[in-house]
């Protein structure tokens, strides 16, 4: 059936105007004025934005983790994320040493198939490379279409990998046509910082964030960038959080290196002060890397404006305050590290940047959506207002002012690590595909609806393939 969004201001990456919107087959077919509908729902917009949906370049769904597993799955997951005004995420496949990577693939979809509510993808975590790897790529690239890949620099004797594996990873990414993500921390001297803490009894939650220094954060960003220059090949630092990562992505930047970096909602508003919390509060929030000293928010928030930071990821990774926090009530290093943001990022993008002047309303569309599209080979069929489109759309009221609570979220974990935070703008309605997922802030989606996309290669803003040509 078609749709006719109507009266809304639909605003891109790129533009903001007043226009009406059909879709049809579920894709956008027409943008303009008095477009003839004859037999079309008609959608009215009135007084709210009209955004591409948002994508989640980061979450950790249904994933084991220090002997427990993330509370949210695809399926709880994605309904929050949707709640959020995001309809698509990609989410880290974790492997093994030694397992088939086809093997951890097919674990993954077996966790989302039948849950997802919205679109969704896989990076791929390489924790090794050997011939068996090495010949496995082309399959995971082209056949499974997961043209990311994801290497740990941390969590030693857990997910760390050496520099060998890291760089011989940017080398076959330049030539397969994949990007590296990395997770920037200096693994061995955080190992040492940590059991030098706990070995001097200091256990509480505070000591997560001051065995993991920005330095650390910023060494290895630096690092990476040097290899991927010597490689010249692409990277995606996730989770930036502190001045000395910045520093680095933007020096790497400045050379002309292809090194990319997200930040999260946590990073933004939330300061390394929550970590000293009483009653183990600061359990909630236990990140890695930890939440940084204040005065780096503004540098974050700069490096979005300025371009040196270009996405916001989620790093969803829920675990319940009673139960799974609770197994580091003793020692820090047993707490799960992550928290519960899939459903506010956007919100909180939105209220803390474009309405605080921090960013503007493009650059906020950009960097929840577009930007995201393009780097991970969705666009143009993801992120983006275009007739050709995937009709995902938010119809976002900008005017809407709320208190984000764990009474209030969708998420299944038992506390909101942004607790009584008043958030201005919140999604109406969500479509994916040109259908309501979420229709007037009620839940009409399906699990198992949302569909598994095999993404482009990565070329620096993936060029139009002969399949999805726009028609404008
Ligand atoms: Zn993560």
């Amino acid at each position: 059936m078609k749709k006719l969004i109507k009266n809304g201001t639909i605003v891109t990456a790129a533009d903001t105007f007043q226009a009406d919107l059909l879709i049809e087959d579920g894709k956008i077919s027409q943008i303009g004025t008095n477009i003839s509908a004859i037999g079309a729902e008609i959608v009215d917009a009135k007084g709210c934005l009209v955004l591409p949906g948002g994508i989640d370049p980061h979450t950790h769904l249904d994933m084991p983790f220090g002997g427990t597993v993330t509370k949210d799955d695809f399926e709880t997951g994605t309904i929050a994320a949707a709640f959020g005004g995001t309809t698509t995420v990609i989410d880290f496949c974790l492997t093994n040493k030694g397992e088939p990577l086809k093997n951890a693939i097919q674990t993954w979809h077996n966790k989302s198939k039948d849950k997802a509510v919205i679109d969704y993808g896989f990076h791929l975590m390489i924790a090794e490379i050997n011939d068996d790897v090495l010949n496995e790529l082309p399959y995971v690239i082209n056949e499974e279409g997961i043209t990311s890949f994801k290497v740990f620099m941390a969590y030693k004797n857990v997910f760390q990998a050496d520099d060998e594996t890291l760089f011989r990873t940017l080398v076959s990414a330049k030539e397969h046509g994949a990007l590296v993500m990395v997770h920037a921390e200096n693994g061995d001297v955080i190992d040492y910082l940590t059991k030098k803490a706990v070995a001097e009894g200091k256990t509480e939650p505070i000591y997560h964030a001051l065995t993991r220094p920005p330095e650390l954060e910023g060494e290895a960003t630096g690092r990476a960038a040097k290899l991927t220059g010597l490689a010249d090949s692409q990277l995606y630092v996730v989770h930036v959080s502190c001045a000395d990562a910045v520093e680095k992505i933007a020096e790497a930047r400045s050379k002309g290196f292809e090194v990319w970096g997200e930040t999260c909602p946590q990073y933004l508003v939330l300061d390394q002060s929550y970590l000293e919390k009483p009653n183990f509060e600061g359990a909630k929030y236990v990140w890695s890397p930890p939440l940084r000293e204040k005065w780096n928010q503004d540098v974050l928030w700069n490096a979005l404006k300025s371009g040196q930071l270009q996405t916001i990821g989620s790093d969803q990774c829920s675990f319940d305050f009673k139960g799974q926090k609770d197994l580091g009530k003793d020692d820090f290093t047993k707490i799960p590290n992550g928290g519960p943001i899939i459903e506010d990022r956007v919100s909180i993008l939105f209220s803390e940047g474009v309405k605080k002047g921090r960013i503007n309303l493009n650059q906020f569309v950009d960097i929840t959506s577009t930007r995201i599209a393009k780097l991970f080979g969705l666009f143009p069929q993801k992120g983006t207002i275009a007739v050709g489109s995937d009709a995902d759309i938010v119809i976002f009221d900008p005017n809407i002012e709320r208190v984000i609570s764990a009474e209030t979220h969708h998420m299944a974990v038992d506390y909101n690590a942004f607790e009584g935070m008043k958030v201005t703008g919140e999604p109406v309605s969500v479509l994916l595909r040109g259908e309501f997922v979420i229709r007037d802030k009620q839940f009409v989606g399906k699990p198992g609806s949302g569909q598994y996309l095999k993404r482009a290669k990565y070329s620096m803003y993936t060029p139009l393939n002969q399949n999805e040509t726009l028609s404008i």
